[in-house]
């Protein structure tokens, strides 16, 4: 008994085993940032929040020798109107979800990503996690994936040499795979000006706090007696390697008018265009009847604010 004891204890034990020595970098600029994740290229971490990095690093997915924490870099943190007005608005990289949520701009203008947020982990989680984070983290679930890739956001990244914008859908590869490359960092998320009206949809195991067992958002653009769908965006999160868009099924509703029919069609085609998987939150085939009444409700919510 005693030995089973012991090895249970030494189980348990060998999960808490202590990380090896990491040193930590606090830089107060970007550029010195980028300077040393050139320096320790391949052996430094950026840590944003912490609250996805941390657990990988317990978990030993990752250990970093070098730790790069960007909480220094007092200008990654602002929620801005764009000054040229090309760009509706921009949120720093090192904005917490917090203060995103608590935002009474976003929840003005896009309301769709206070929706996002207030559904996302919980309180004490929101206080350090970015949003930025939960993009380079590239879970398929990533809460703020689906919003902001309806509503046609971009992510600026920087290395030593270059600068360059990539739209959010296109960002990421595959599970916790980003086009990121190793000396890049993201520096802000740049939302263009609201164009109509949409919803952000969760469904979880359990009540708060769980991770997307499927997410849809749904944007919209009607006509003046909004009867007729001018255009339309809906992306699906945690059924397909990496956050998706529902193309097939912005066309069916595309020039088209909202009544139940199209609804339940485009909302079908949806799940036809979802590839989830089974995994312990969920069969492949629930996943797809999820995906088919979020989408129908959240079409229906969209047109109710529009
Ligand atoms: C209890 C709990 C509940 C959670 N619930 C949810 C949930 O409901 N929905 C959800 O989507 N997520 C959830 N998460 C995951 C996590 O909290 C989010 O993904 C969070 O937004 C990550 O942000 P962070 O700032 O903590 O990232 P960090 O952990 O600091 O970083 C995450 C990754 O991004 C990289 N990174 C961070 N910033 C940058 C940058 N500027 N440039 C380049 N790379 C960068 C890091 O190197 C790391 O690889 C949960 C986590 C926990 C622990």
């Amino acid at each position: 008994m005693c030995q089973v004891m012991d090895q249970m204890a030494g189980k348990t034990l060998g999960r808490l085993r202590r990380l090896p020595e990491i040193e930590c970098l606090f830089p107060k600029t970007v550029k010195k940032a980028l300077s040393q994740l050139e320096k320790h290229n391949g052996l430094a971490s950026v840590i944003a929040g912490g609250t996805d990095l941390i657990n990988c690093m317990k978990r030993r997915d990752i250990i970093p020798k070098y730790i790069i924490d960007l909480k220094g870099i007092a200008a990654l943190n602002f929620i801005e109107k764009d000054k040229n007005g090309k760009l509706g608005l921009r949120i720093g990289a090192m904005t917490t979800l917090s203060e995103i949520l608590e935002s009474s701009l976003i929840r003005e203008v896009y309301p769709i990503l206070t929706d996002a947020v207030s559904v996302l982990a919980n309180p004490q989680i929101r206080n350090t996690a970015t949003m930025v984070g939960n993009l380079c983290n590239a879970l398929p679930s990533a809460d703020s994936a689906p919003p902001l890739i309806v509503l046609q956001a971009k992510l600026k990244i920087v290395g030593l040499a270059k600068e360059r914008t990539i739209l959010v859908e296109d960002f990421f590869k595959g599970p916790r795979e980003t086009i990121l490359g190793p000396c890049e960092l993201v520096t802000e998320i740049m939302i263009p000006p609201p164009v109509g009206y949409g919803v952000y949809l969760k469904h979880m195991l359990r009540a708060e706090g769980d991770l997307a067992m499927v997410g849809v958002a749904v944007y919209l653009t009607l006509d003046s007696k909004k009867e007729i769908c001018r255009n339309a965006k809906i992306a699906l999160g945690a059924v397909a390697p990496t956050p998706m868009r529902a193309i097939k099924a912005e066309d069916a509703l595309k020039g088209k008018p909202l009544n139940d029919d199209v609804i339940e069609t485009v909302a079908r085609i949806a799940s036809e265009e979802a590839k989830p998987i089974d995994d312990i939150r969920s069969s492949a085939e629930y996943r797809r009847e999820i995906v088919r009444a979020l989408t129908k409700r959240a079409i229906k919510q969209s047109i109710k604010k529009a």
